[in-house]
């Protein structure tokens, strides 16, 4: 890997990457099928991802027609790879065994060990002999939809393929390593005025808040709709927070501390709620709710806006679930796409129906969407996320630090990049873009 790192370094020409050997084993951060079995009694909050989460050298896997490697610069932490980690709600190997049965490049997947992670920014360093579009050398961000092209109910929309999977969780050879292998129709090109970390940070969360708050498909937003944001400084809620403001939308952002609020207001969201500053308990304990809460969450935003929101942008799951159907006004929808807090979810239906909400699901974001979502961070419309970074080797630290709420935006991950700041092609469109939007949740993230 070190010679395929010098000639990006120095440069190089595709031809120049594509006469360089792929080496037979790379260095990854992986779980284990033999410690699936290593949480038994312990609280999902004590699970500590360090203890699941190795980085060593893992053997290449050969390269399918369709697929390409991709020499990977940075990467980034999704909740997905925390989910791995803590083997909930269930170990990922099922996924990856599923997978192996369904053919010969399938059964690549079903290893004992899954190298993680979603996201991934990098050189292409050799391509399958089917695809077209790509070529070694080509700097790209990769997203985490992967799709069987052969099968039909993957082209209406591939998220509704029967197969869909998500790279780097559902299958193996994910972006939390120095190489990765990924289908032809994952990858984006790179945006130029962003490092390495910058760039790998984005893809899932941005693409996944492009369908719940812009796509037709799920959000569908319009100018002047509200939206209730949960967790507005976090991975996808800092993403959604942008798409409502740049589509003319009204965020209330909500967060969990007063720098928080600050960082919210930095990015120009106006109307914000400090969750532990108003101190909702919507469960009066583990099997009741507390409808006087939802009402005062109600409250609450038309204190600020003057009604009530049109859309709730839904991820926390089983805490606020209730009360998100209870905020959303009539004929408005909550669009959700996650269960942090639980999945086995509770809400007054009267409130639905009654009001004729409706309750619209989403899931990742099918390859146009984000292509979209991506061509909006080349054009310097969406910022990235990125507030911290680690190294390859403390995986586990960073995934420890998303499990614990203790991350604003995205936490960035540097695997083959040396060192932080590098891959910058276009400094003139950074400094048109503006280096304070660009690295405002670098600078006042806790
Ligand atoms: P994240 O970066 O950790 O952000 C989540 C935010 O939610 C936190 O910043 C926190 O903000 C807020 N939060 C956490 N627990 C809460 C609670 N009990 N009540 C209210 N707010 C709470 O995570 P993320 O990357 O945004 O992902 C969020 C969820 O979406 C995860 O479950 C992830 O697996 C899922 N997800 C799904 C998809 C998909 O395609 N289906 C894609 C991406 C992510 P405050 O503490 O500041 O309020």
């Amino acid at each position: 890997m070190q010679e395929i790192l010098n000639a990006i370094q120095a440069g190089a020409s595709g031809d120049e990457i594509a006469a360089l050997a792929i080496p037979e084993s790379y260095r990854a951060a992986y779980v284990s099928r033999s410690e699936t079995g290593m949480w038994e009694g312990v609280e999902s909050a004590d699970k500590d991802p360090r203890r699941s989460l190795h980085v060593g050298e893992v053997a290449t896997p050969e390269l399918a027609p369709d697929e390409v490697y991709v020499a990977v610069m940075a990467s980034a932490i999704n909740f997905n790879t925390v989910w791995t980690s803590i083997f909930e709600p269930l170990p990922t190997f099922g996924f990856l065994d599923r997978l192996g049965r369904e053919s010969v490049w399938g059964a690549r997947h079903a290893r004992d060990e899954h190298i993680v992670g979603s996201d991934a920014a990098g050189v292409v360093v050799r391509v399958g002999s089917a695809v077209r579009n790509w070529k070694p050398g080509d700097k790209v961000t990769v997203h985490c939809n992967h799709i069987d092209d052969q099968d039909p109910s993957a082209h209406d929309d591939s998220m509704l393929a029967a197969n869909q999977r998500i790279w780097g969780f559902e299958t193996n050879f994910g972006g939390l390593a120095d190489l990765a292998l990924v289908k032809a129709n994952q990858l984006m090109p790179k945006p130029a005025h962003l490092s390495w970390e910058e760039a790998a940070c984005n893809a899932l969360c941005n693409s996944t808040s492009y369908r719940m708050i812009v796509s037709p498909h799920a959000g569908d937003l319009r100018q002047g709709e509200a939206v209730l944001i949960w967790g507005a400084t976090g991975g996808i809620g800092g993403y959604a927070v942008q798409y409502v403001l740049n589509g003319g939308g009204i965020p209330v952002g909500v967060v969990s501390s007063p720098e928080r609020a600050q960082l919210l207001r930095d990015m120009g969201c106006e109307h914000v709620i400090d969750r532990r500053e108003a101190g909702y308990r919507f469960w009066k304990d583990e099997h009741t709710q507390d409808e006087s809460e939802w009402r005062r969450l109600g409250k609450d935003i038309r204190g600020l806006i003057g009604r009530d929101v049109d859309t709730v942008f839904e991820h926390p799951g089983r805490q606020t679930f209730g009360a998100s159907v209870f905020a959303a006004a009539r004929g408005g929808k909550i669009v959700t796409c996650a269960a942090t807090s639980g999945y086995m979810i509770e809400y007054d239906n009267r409130h639905l129906w009654m009001k004729l909400k409706r309750i619209v699901s989403s899931h990742f974001a099918n390859y146009k969407e984000a292509w979209a979502a991506n061509q909006l961070v080349r054009e310097g419309r969406i910022q990235p996320l990125l507030s911290r970074v680690f190294p390859l080797e403390q995986t586990g630290d960073a995934a420890l630090a998303v499990h614990r709420n203790e991350i604003e935006g995205k936490a960035g991950v540097l695997c083959l990049a040396p060192e932080e700041g590098l891959g910058i092609d276009d400094p003139e469109f950074r400094e048109k873009v503006g280096e304070d939007r660009i690295t405002l949740f670098r600078r006042t993230a806790s």
